[in-house]
């Protein structure tokens, strides 16, 4: 009896030929002659084959030439997105902040300088008073900085004579605000010598049941503090993004390109930046090509991220100006109107693939930005080529974020606003025009043209539990995918093994909730 079913050595090899064959690979994918610019709804990615935890998934990713992190994503320089806190807390999950400048330069340093303090191994620029500050004293420290161990020297300054210590216990019940700290600071010291390990100082601390742990010379001089709340948060942000000597958290912050923004980036080097972002909304400009063959002769330690770019020739001039890393996206921002004024742009999942597959040639990693709205196109940006995302809307509305929350129609809401829009065009600053004006090159104008929008967006708690969230949906992302690191998967993408397709309309409506009455959305619980 003759079967139409294949015998089973020819199934065998056909099961072999067709394995990763259905679908598209990416440059099929991203064919321009065929599809025009795609975005991140334009296509998905076809599943592959799990022989693995989703939770052994990694997500280690290159962001610049020298530095890698854990979790491959940035928050936007945005007065609405990345101030300290969000800065602070992206690092501590891996990522890394980027501190807008839509400010005056010290208060952009002093905020670098308060993720730098932020979580030491050893705090190596405490808050230090003297015998003759008072209990005030302590208590303006605590209400700006939120702590109150401060160890106290003979001349109220690091590197003078270690005298004492004042904690909360020390000050809790006493009414007179004048008395002297010498009158209150304990004097039964636990201290360690300088050149003590991290390991050993942490036992020390943990042994002493002590809060803080001064740091002294051999004449007794303190160089440095441990602190026992910084080894409760190590233990709870393994994945943190942390200078290898310091263990000082990293951090980026953005500046424009004309003459001023040299001493805004000197400051910025001082309070101990890790990447400065070179924040023009058209990178591929003579300021900005200037700009980073400056900052590569002046601080060559400093990693520049420069763009932003959409094809392959900005970021061919970038490249060769010595960027260790470009930022991909214009118009694709979700407050963003320029594509609409400007003309000007290209579909998001295009601009980050055509740049990425040229970028890497030349081991310069890349970023997508503008345009991720969940965990899927964060993936699909890495899918791409991206060795990572930044995100504005996605973290907006988070409680670190800056702004108050209000409440409108029942929901609890925070501004989120371009910087391109009038509104953060008309923040008020030194020098001619602000850092808004500069990444649209609008502060010569008498009419300020917006290239983006003001608006609200739901409250999303906090940060660290909602880039959580995005961390594990990314991670079993690529398990459903079959691959087990960013790295295997960008490689899986370019040997064609992981495969593409694109969606029709139709086919984006089946992929959405759909055919029910109502229903509620919740992303997740932890
Ligand atoms: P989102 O993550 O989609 O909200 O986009 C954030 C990105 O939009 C930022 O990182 C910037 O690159 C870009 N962006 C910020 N402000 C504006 C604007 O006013 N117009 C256009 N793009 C903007």
């Amino acid at each position: 009896m003759s079967s139409s079913f294949l015998d089973s050595s020819k199934a065998n090899s056909y099961l072999q030929e067709y394995k990763h064959k259905d679908g598209l690979a990416v440059e099929a994918l991203m064919d321009d002659q065929l599809s025009g610019g795609l975005t991140y709804n334009d296509f998905l990615i076809l599943p592959g084959y799990i022989n693995f935890d989703a939770r052994k998934t990694s997500l280690e990713s290159r962001i610049t030439k020298k530095i890698t992190l854990n979790t491959p994503f940035l928050s936007s320089p945005m007065d609405t997105v990345t101030e300290s806190e969000m800065a602070i807390s992206m690092a501590l999950l891996g990522g890394i902040g980027i501190i807008h400048h839509n400010c005056e330069p010290e208060f952009q340093a002093n905020m670098v300088r308060k993720v730098k303090t932020f979580e030491n191994g050893f705090i190596v620029d405490a808050v230090v008073l003297s015998p003759r500050n008072t209990v005030a004293d302590v208590q303006r420290v605590k209400a700006e900085r939120g702590f109150c161990g401060i160890p106290i020297t003979e001349n109220g300054a690091l590197n003078g004579k270690l005298v004492g210590i004042v904690t909360a216990r020390d000050i809790q019940f006493h009414k007179d605000d004048t008395t002297l700290l010498e009158d209150v600071m304990s004097t039964d010291l636990v201290v360690a010598k300088k050149g003590v390990t991290l390991v050993k100082a942490n036992e020390i601390l943990r042994s002493s049941k002590k809060g803080k742990l001064p740091i002294v010379d051999e004449d007794g001089r303190l160089v440095s503090l441990l602190s026992r709340s910084d080894l409760l948060k190590n233990q709870n942000y393994p994945l943190a993004s942390k200078s290898d000597d310091s263990k000082q958290l990293l951090v980026g912050a953005a500046i424009g390109t004309r003459p001023d923004d040299k001493d805004r980036l000197a400051l910025l080097v001082e309070a101990g930046l890790d990447i400065i972002v070179l924040d023009s909304s058209q990178g591929n400009s003579i300021y900005q090509l200037d700009m980073v063959r400056w900052i590569k002769s002046t601080f060559p330690k400093l990693e520049v991220i420069a763009g932003n770019v959409v094809t392959r020739e900005q970021a061919a001039n970038l490249i060769e100006a010595g960027a260790d890393g470009i930022r991909i996206g214009m118009g694709s921002g979700s407050i963003c109107i320029t594509q609409e004024v400007m003309a000007c742009g290209r579909p998001q999942a295009t601009a980050v693939y055509r740049v990425s597959e040229f970028c890497r040639r030349f081991g310069v990693p890349t970023i997508a930005d503008g345009g991720i709205g969940n965990v899927g196109h964060i993936v699909k940006a890495l899918a791409l080529g991206a060795s990572a995302v930044m995100m504005g809307g996605l973290l907006a509305g988070t409680t670190e974020s800056p702004g108050e929350y209000f409440f409108h129609e029942g929901q609890r809401l925070k501004r989120y606003r371009g910087m391109g829009s009038i509104d953060a065009m008309s923040i008020k600053s030194k020098g001619e025009g602000n850092a808004a004006t500069k990444r649209y090159f609008s502060e010569g104008d008498a009419v300020k043209v917006a290239q983006g929008v003001v608006g609200n967006v739901l409250d999303k708690g906090s940060v660290r539990k909602y880039a959580s969230y995005l961390i594990t949906g990314v991670q079993h992302s690529l398990q459903d995918i079959g691959c087990q690191s960013v790295n295997e998967f960008h490689e899986s993408v370019y040997n064609g093994s992981v495969r593409f397709e694109k969606r029709t309309a139709a086919a984006q409506m089946e992929g959405g909730v759909h055919g029910l009455h109502s229903f509620e959305k919740k992303l997740f619980s932890s």
